[in-house]
């Protein structure tokens, strides 16, 4: 999610004359950003994690009509959907990214909560973070204001994820396994701080919705 944030910005900022790729809808490139992964769901169906949902194809399609409709100004959500699988999973996996032309599988495979994976997951974290600060997302996503209300979904999204490794193990079990492995508790404090934006965000959305229901309350 994280990278995705930074990629958007990064590729609005070469492509616009908007230098600071500010003004994004934040909750729909996070979401981009993980959305390949809803193969994890369907293993029931058949459906096998990092094939045809981690292909530049599949996306290409799916992006064509609003590369119609919309130009450029879809590019950074292509761009956050597509360094999923072409940057993290790349690097961090091996993924079937030329499907359906190849079913070979391409990446570098670098081991989960490896060193370099932990230092480029908290890279891209505070790479964010920074960005975040410097383009004005961070004051927009802070604010009382129900267009943060759909942070909601990425925050969904990031807890869910997280059980999804978890939920075999009771929380002492996990919590002392995951403090005796230094890269992993790294990465695993990673996801709360996020976790925690995005929560506070949605919240925020939340309370916007909650005095506008007030005020209705109060003009009757
Ligand atoms: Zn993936």
């Amino acid at each position: 999610m994280a990278w995705a944030y930074v990629w958007a910005v990064a590729v609005w900022a070469l492509i616009s004359r908007d230098k600071r790729g500010g003004k994004l809808f934040v909750p729909a490139i996070l979401m981009l950003g993980v959305l390949p992964d809803i193969d994890l769901f369907f293993g029931s169906l058949g459906v096998v994690h990092h094939t045809f949902t981690h292909s530049l194809f599949f996306w290409l399609v799916i992006f064509a009509p609003f590369l119609v409709v919309f130009g450029r100004k879809s590019i950074p959500y292509l761009a956050a959907v597509v360094q999923h699988f072409a940057f993290g999973d790349f690097l961090v996996g091996k993924v079937m990214i030329l499907w359906p032309f190849s079913r070979s599988y391409f990446g570098f495979n670098i081991a989960m909560s490896s060193v370099l994976d932990v230092a480029l997951e908290t890279a891209g974290l505070l790479l964010a973070a920074g960005i975040v600060v410097f383009n004005g997302d961070l004051k927009r996503l802070l604010s009382v204001d129900n267009r943060n209300i759909p942070m909601l979904l990425p925050f969904l999204a990031l807890v869910t994820s997280m059980l999804f490794f978890a939920v075999d193990w009771s929380l002492a079990p996990l919590v002392a396994y995951i403090w005796s492995r230094k890269l992993l508790t790294i990465l695993v404090l990673d996801h709360v701080i996020l976790a925690t934006f995005l929560a506070v965000s949605a919240a925020q959305g939340l309370r916007a919705l909650k005095q506008r229901a007030l005020n209705m309350r109060k003009l009757r």
